[in-house]
């Protein structure tokens, strides 16, 4: 049998009734497969065993307590595993709650932040080959020292991710509150809708120009491990969208990729252009631990974008320099996103034309193989966003 890994979001275990939903999930799984199931922790705050409530427990200097803290966030994801295994026993099947260095989870010492190092399959194996359903915290591991380590927010998937690519797993599944990944932010893009495929470059993509969707270093394992990925709803029986690295139904593997296959968006930006600006501005940005994007170095001047919560700072090296700048305060980018844009004439064209005819100026661009980005200002996102939603397809013919 191959196995399956499921990992269930907060809102998934919060709930009696998510619980209800999971437990089924499990089951039918179950039934053809081997399944580990990776747990978060229940809710979001003020819930009582959510990761940021227990973090509120004590009040301290973050960064000379990581360890303690990272012992107490491990905390939501530990109980989370047991309440789950719990409910599935309810249900008549063999679970076992496991935290995650019990799941041989090693990682390096970045407390708060570490990277999985290694993972020790062995009891996991024997879990699963005496026909039980490992049922693993998230989100956590243990460093070289035996001390519990966490792997970053939203790292429950990334624990389901690796998890899948040190079993072989035959796909990674997870469980969330939508059905899956979005066209576009639907509280941006009202005829949003979501995809069921997608490239994991693309994901990758999204979720480095703003898409809030699955944890990137997760998507990293998978694609590297070339495991499949899904995200879809606990709550309802659509598929949801599959992750692979050639989007598309396996039955048409050589079908071409979509140019465009969404629209992301990120605000509270504003941009800077630095009159005799030179590439001092940026190692000035950077000693000051500014995040630079959207950079364009002309003869005479630097133009970038940086986020409006660093612009007190910003103006002050830059006056610190000694240079003029001009701050436009108050805008957005507007991105499209496709792995089958390379190469493909005519896609900036065809977003000029639909940004002119829905009257948004673009302040910038920017754009990689994937992706190509437009400044706009904020109050223009939205108009921006739909235009290029529409002009691609995205809400169906
Ligand atoms: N509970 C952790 C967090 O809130 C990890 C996760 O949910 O993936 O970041
Ligand atoms: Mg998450």
């Amino acid at each position: 049998m191959g196995i399956i890994v499921q990992k269930f979001g907060g809102t998934s275990v919060a709930t009696a009734e998510g619980r209800a939903h999971l437990t089924r999930k499990v089951a039918e799984a179950a039934k053809h497969s081997d399944v580990v199931v990776v747990v978060s922790a229940m809710g979001r705050a003020p819930a009582p065993y959510a990761t940021d409530t227990l973090l509120g427990l004590v009040d301290c200097d973050r960064s000379s307590a990581a360890r303690e803290l990272d012992a107490l966030a491990a905390c939501g994801e530990i109980i989370s595993s047991v309440v789950v295994t719990a409910a599935l026993r309810g249900l008549g099947l063999d679970a076992v709650s496991l935290t995650g260095a019990q799941a041989g989870i090693v990682t390096d010492d970045c407390h708060g932040q570490a990277r999985i190092v290694h993972i020790d399959t062995a009891r996991l194996v024997n879990h699963i080959k005496a026909g039980q359903i490992p049922v693993v915290a998230g989100f956590q591991g243990i460093n070289s020292r035996g001390d519990m380590t966490t792997l970053g927010r939203g790292g429950s998937d990334t624990t389901a991710a690796a998890l899948g690519a040190a079993l072989g797993a035959d796909r990674v599944e997870i469980y969330t509150d939508v059905t899956g990944v979005m066209s576009a932010d639907p509280n941006v893009v009202p005829e949003a809708r979501w995809q069921d495929s997608m490239t994991y470059t693309e994901l990758i993509e999204m979720a480095n120009l703003g898409a809030k969707v699955v944890h990137l270093q997760a998507v990293e394992i998978a694609m590297h491990s070339r495991t499949p990925l899904v995200i879809r709803s606990t709550f309802s029986d659509e598929e949801g969208t599959i992750v692979t690295d050639m989007a598309g139904k396996p039955t048409a593997p050589f079908a071409a990729l979509r140019p465009v296959t969404a629209v992301a968006t990120t605000g509270g930006r504003a941009q800077l252009i630095v009159e005799g600006g030179n590439l001092n501005v940026f190692s000035a940005m950077a000693t000051n631990g500014v995040s630079v994007d959207m950079i364009n170095v002309f003869p005479d001047r630097v133009a970038f974008i940086i986020a409006m919560a660093d612009l007190p700072v910003a103006r002050k090296v830059i006056d610190g320099l000694g240079h003029k700048v001009d701050v436009v305060e108050g805008c957005a980018k507007v991105s499209i996103v496709g792995e089958g844009m390379r190469g493909t004439p005519g896609i900036m064209a065809r977003l000029a034309t639909a940004l002119a005819e829905a009257g948004v100026a673009i302040l910038q661009t920017s754009d990689s193989h994937y992706s190509i980005s437009c400044l706009v200002k904020s109050e223009q996102m939205e108009t921006a966003a739909r235009a290029l939603h529409a002009q691609f397809g995205l809400g169906g013919m």
